[in-house]
């Protein structure tokens, strides 16, 4: 199910929302407007103000859009950096626990991931600083309700902004400081044991995270898991990134496909299967291709309708392809951006071969028994 939607972009990187996001928002514009809350002379809400409900339901409202601005401009910190080095940023997504840059590929460069991982908790930091000279500006113009009004915004941003920072500070992987963490172990020994190291320190960090939120702050238990979850995914990506590096698309793919014709019925395509043992088939009308039927398709259509049903009319028409001297990596980026389990090898317009996501797995196995023997 797609649950987020682009609302527009920014240094040519898409921006978008996930429905979560709207959640944290209604939560942040019921506590900003109902809370009366000091800490270190900051008021973090308006619920001390002589306004009536609506007003601080609208000022609320006005002030979490104002932080989620604010959790924006650390993403984009991180983008800008990334772009600057020459890497891709698929997209910003803002969601329920603050903001995600999706980049296509992490430089392994230790000094490039430093800097990129920082410079994200360095934008919060920047922020906070700027608003708490407003908060002190609005502080010296008195009390009566404009100036209290940009006194409460400009305070309560200053504070969660340097919150903002410090938390991403921390080194737990895959939060900013842990990136920070595995590019300083990435300076002694390899990428692949520097990720698994900060990712498992990441989990340590998530477990004491999880126990300290029991007693202190509900929220802290969900960041934790989400830690947790992410440190064991990004590890896992990084072993697959591992596995296949040095490999081409041609060293993996599976060579003598069998075609089909888009005018062959089920029942014969079965028997043609029988014979053949193949689990796809690229369809070739004219010698041109036009689609890609496999053998769980044939489950789609009764064994009674299997005469009267073409393979035209079940197979794949859209068809996801590359050339045999494609980075393995990037065919396997590929398949998981479109959801795809194959993909057809061309060279110019001959069919090669095939690549399935099995080959893939297959290789990474291989990689890793070899590894471990
Ligand atoms: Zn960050």
């Amino acid at each position: 199910m797609k649950t987020s939607f682009q609302i527009g972009k920014i240094i040519g990187i898409p921006i978008k929302i996930d429905i979560s996001l709207l959640l944290i928002l209604a939560l942040f514009t019921y506590v900003f407007a109902t809370d009366n809350l000091v800490i270190y002379g900051f008021v973090l809400g308006f619920g001390g103000l002589a306004i009536s409900l609506p007003w601080q339901l609208v000022l609320g409202a006005f002030l979490s859009v104002l932080f989620f601005i604010c959790v924006l401009l650390h993403e984009l910190g991180h983008s800008y950096v990334t772009q600057r080095y020459g890497y891709k940023i698929n997209g910003i997504t803002l969601f329920i626990f603050g903001g995600v840059s999706q980049i296509e590929e992490m430089p392994r460069e230790p000094r490039m991931e430093l800097t990129i991982a920082v410079v994200g908790p360095l934008v919060s930091l920047l922020l906070g600083g700027i608003f708490y000279v407003l908060y002190l500006l609005f502080a010296s113009l008195g009390s009566s309700l404009v100036p209290q009004i940009g006194f409460v915004i400009s305070g309560t941003l200053a504070f969660y902004n340097v919150i903002l920072g410090f938390f991403n500070l921390i080194p737990a992987f895959p939060i900013d400081g842990g990136r920070v963490l595995r590019a300083a172990i990435a300076r002694t020994t390899d990428y692949g044991r520097a990720t698994r190291i900060a990712a498992n320190i990441g989990k340590v960090f998530a477990i004491a995270m999880a126990v300290f939120g029991f007693f202190y702050n509900f929220w802290l238990i969900l960041i934790a898991v989400f830690v947790y979850v992410g440190a064991s995914q990004e590890a896992q990506a990084t072993e697959i990134q591992i596995a296949l590096e040095d490999l081409k698309v041609k060293d993996l793919m599976t060579q003598h496909v069998e075609f089909v014709s888009p005018d062959l019925t089920l029942h014969q395509f079965t028997d043609f299967i029988h014979t053949h043992k193949h689990t796809s088939y690229p369809v070739l009308e004219h010698e041109t291709l036009v689609g890609i039927i496999t053998v769980m398709d044939l489950h789609t259509v009764q064994k009674n309708n299997q005469e009267s049903t073409f393979i035209r009319d079940v197979m794949h028409k859209e068809v996801l392809t590359t050339s045999p001297d494609e980075s393995a990596n990037n065919a396997f980026k590929k398949m998981i951006r479109h959801t795809n389990e194959r993909m057809i090898v061309m060279d110019h317009d001959k069919v090669l071969g095939i690549l399935s996501w099995s080959d893939l797995l297959h290789a990474i196995q291989m990689k890793q028994t070899r590894k471990n023997i």
